[in-house]
């Protein structure tokens, strides 16, 4: 690592504590993880101890492999974000995927307040973050930290995170053409519900894992 590559990841990592002590004072549990290696490390120890897992839409999860790694641990998954599944199945999965013992997903934004913000279309990701499974793991990457407040992270989300989203999942918004959010009023829209968690829901178990990498988007 070069000087450069060394101070930038210093001032990430600083910036991934102090989001994480955030996070501590609004009731979530919060881990740092210098890389994914790390991270997936903890992760199979807590895959040890539930027999289901669910899994929300979340480019994070799917670059770390996740689904694969429950698979080969024998454990019972629901996600829907598998090929070949027909809209029921999906619809299906998504259900189950809520009753789970530990429901990972990825997250939008999540502010240096410590409190994280999901735009969802379908609401399925978000249903789970606020009530059903026993545990919620959120898995982000530092690009998902914003300094700022609510609206701050919202706009964040609009700006970088909708318009790839929509254009990977191939509908037919504006922001999947130009990149750039219009606040659409297409059928399409995939920025249908605003989440936001200030403070750990009463009753799950929810824990925040924040990489030193960029991981979705
Ligand atoms: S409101 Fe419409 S244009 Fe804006 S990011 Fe969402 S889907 Fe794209």
């Amino acid at each position: 690592m070069g000087l450069t590559e060394e101070l930038n990841f210093w001032k990430y990592e600083q910036k991934c504590l102090k989001t994480i002590e955030a996070l501590k004072k609004n009731a979530f549990s919060a881990y740092y993880f210098s890389n994914r290696n790390e991270a997936l490390l903890y992760i199979n120890e807590q895959l040890k101890i539930a027999k289901s897992i669910g899994v929300g839409g979340s480019m994070t999860i799917a670059q770390l492999g996740l689904h694969d790694i429950i698979i080969s641990l024998g454990k019972e998954v629901y996600n829907h974000n598998q090929p070949g599944l027909t809209q029921s199945e999906k619809l299906e999965i998504m259900r189950k995927a809520i009753f789970t013992d530990i429901y990972f997903t990825g997250a939008n934004a999540i502010t240096t307040n410590g409190e994280i913000i999901n735009i969802d279309a379908t609401g399925n990701r978000v249903a789970a973050m606020l009530f059903g499974p026993k545990k919620v793991i959120v898995v982000a990457g530092k690009n998902k930290i914003v300094e700022g407040d609510i609206f701050t992270a919202i706009k964040r989300v609009k700006d970088w995170a909708s318009p790839p989203n929509a254009k990977r999942l191939n509908f037919k918004t504006p922001c999947a053409d130009t990149g750039f959010c219009s606040n659409c009023n297409s059928p399409d829209r995939i920025c249908r519900i605003i989440a936001v968690i200030e403070k750990k829901p009463r009753l799950t178990d929810f824990e925040v894992i924040l990489i030193n990498e960029d991981l979705g988007f």
